[in-house]
C-alpha cells in the first residue's frame, strides 16, 4: 500500500507527460530495493519518458513472466471531493488519480516479485516487472518502445500480466480492433450571400455522416462477437464520430464563406470475427456511392490508426494458473471477459508473445473518474492470485 500512495503522489498526467522521471526514480528505487536488477529505457527521440525495466532471475533456467504497468494517468478533470494526488486512504479505499488504473496495480506487480522472489519456494526461469509510458495515449512510447527494441518478444517473455482494474475475480484475455479514419470533404469556397457559386463541403460531410447512420451502423450492430466482452453491449461491431471540423469552425469572427473543406475522424471498433480488408473498405465505399450519385462531391479517407483484435488462447498454462489461483485465493469460480477498447496487450501481441491476459486490482468503472480508488482488500488478493500463477508457471516440476 505504501508503494502505491508514493505513486499516485506523483502527477504523472498524460498529457503531457509531467513527472515521469520522478515517477520513474520511484519505481527504479522501490524494484532495486525488492532485489530486482534495474534498466531504463526510451523510445529513440522521446526524451523525458524513460520505461524502467526490472528483471529477478531465479537460479536455474525455465521460462520469463512479464508483469507490466503503465505509471501515466489521465488528467484529474473536475469533480473532486478529496485531493486527486493526495492518496488518501478511507477505511478499505485508497484514493486519487490512476489508483486504480492503475498504479495499485503496478505496485502489486513489483511486491508479487518481491515476496515469489524471496518465497524460497523452488522455481526457475524469471521474472520481470515493467513500469512504462504512455499508456493512455497508446503506449508507443511504452510498451511499444519495448517491443521494437527487442526487450519484449516471443524469444524473451514466456508470458505477461498486465494488472489493469479489471477486479480481483475476473481475467481479462484480449480487446476488440480499432480503426480511425479521417474522412475530407472538399468543396469550393464562394461568397456567403451566393452560396450556389460555391460548393459546401460541410453539406457533403453531412451526407457522409447520414449515410454511414443509415447504411452502415445498423449492419454493423448485427455483427457480434464470440468473445466476452464486458460491457454486454460491446459484443457487436461499432462505429463513433469522434469529432468533426468543417469551414471556419465556430469562432467569434466570421466572414462569409462556403466551407471549402470539412473533416470527420471516425471511430470502428471491430471484432475477431471480422476481416481487417472489409473493415478497411468500409468508408472508401460510401465515399465512392456518395460521389458517384451527385457530380461534384469528393471524398479523402485517410487511415489514422489501426489495432488488431487480440485474444490469449483459450488453453493458456498462464489462464489456468491465474484461474487456478482465483479459486483457491477467493474460493470462487472466475469470469473471463474481454475489453471494448485497447490497451498495452496489442504491443505484446505485436511482439509475438500470445500467452497475456489483463489481470489486476481495481474496478474497471472507476478508472479515469473523479474520486477514482481502488479497494485495499481487492489489491492483496490480486496480489495472492498472481503470486499463486507465478509459483505455479516457474515451479520446478
Ligand atoms: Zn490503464
Amino acid at each position: 500500500m505504501d508503494f502505491t500512495r508514493e505513486l499516485v503522489r506523483i502527477p504523472s498526467v498524460n498529457p503531457p507527460g509531467s513527472c515521469y522521471l520522478e515517477c520513474a526514480d520511484a519505481i527504479d528505487v522501490r524494484l532495486q530495493a525488492w532485489g530486482l536488477d534495474v534498466q531504463r529505457l526510451e523510445a529513440p527521440g522521446r526524451p523525458g519518458r524513460p520505461n524502467v525495466l526490472g528483471d529477478l532471475t531465479l537460479g536455474r533456467p525455465g521460462p520469463t513472466v512479464h508483469l507490466n504497468g503503465h505509471f501515466d494517468v489521465v488528467p484529474p478533470g473536475e469533480g473532486w471531493t478529496v485531493d486527486p494526488f493526495g492518496a488518501e486512504v478511507r477505511g478499505d479505499r485508497l484514493y486519487g488519480r490512476g489508483a486504480c488504473d492503475m498504479k495499485a496495480g503496478l505496485a502489486c506487480a513489483a511486491f508479487v516479485a518481491r515476496c515469489v522472489g524471496r518465497s524460497g519456494v523452488d522455481l526457475a526461469g524469471r521474472i520481470q516487472v515493467s513500469g512504462t509510458v504512455d499508456e493512455e495515449s497508446g503506449g508507443l512510447a511504452g510498451v511499444g518502445a519495448l517491443v521494437d527494441a527487442g526487450v519484449i518478444g516471443a524469444h524473451s517473455v514466456d508470458y505477461a500480466i498486465i494488472p489493469e482494474p479489471f477486479s480481483p475475480h475476473r481475467i481479462c484475455v484480449g480487446h476488440r480492433g480499432v480503426l480511425w479514419s479521417a474522412v475530407r470533404a472538399l468543396g469550393r469556397t464562394a461568397h456567403g450571400s451566393m452560396p450556389h457559386l460555391g460548393r459546401s463541403a460541410i453539406d457533403d460531410l453531412v451526407a457522409f455522416l447520414h449515410a454511414v447512420r443509415r447504411d452502415l451502423a445498423p449492419k454493423l450492430e448485427k455483427v457480434r462477437t464470440e468473445m466476452p466482452v464486458e460491457p454486454e453491449g460491446s459484443r457487436v461491431a461499432s462505429i463513433n464520430v469522434n469529432g468533426l471540423v468543417g469551414g471556419q469552425g465556430v469562432v467569434d469572427s466570421q466572414s462569409p464563406c462556403v466551407a471549402d473543406a470539412a473533416e470527420a475522424i471516425f471511430d470502428r471498433r471491430f471484432l475477431l470475427e471480422e476481416d481487417i480488408a472489409t473493415v478497411r473498405a468500409e468508408l472508401p465505399e460510401v465515399a465512392a456511392r456518395l460521389a458517384e450519385s451527385e457530380p461534384g462531391r469528393t471524398y479523402q479517407v485517410e487511415e489514422r490508426l489501426c489495432v488488431l483484435p487480440v485474444q490469449a488462447p483459450e488453453d493458456s498454462p498462464l489462464l489456468e494458473a491465474l484461474e487456478e489461483g482465483i479459486q483457491e485465493v477467493l474460493g470462487r469460480s472466475p469470469d473471463r471477459v474481454a475489453s471494448p477498447g485497447t490497451y498495452d496487450q496489442k504491443h505484446f501481441a505485436r511482439g509475438g508473445v500470445r500467452h497475456c491476459v489483463a489481470y489486476g486490482p481495481g474496478r474497471l468503472e472507476l478508472a479515469h473518474q473523479p474520486d477514482e480508488w481502488v479497494s485495499l482488500h481487492d489489491m492483496r488478493r490480486a496480489t495472492e492470485v498472481m503470486a499463486y500463477a507465478l509459483c505455479r508457471l516457474l515451479r520446478v516440476d
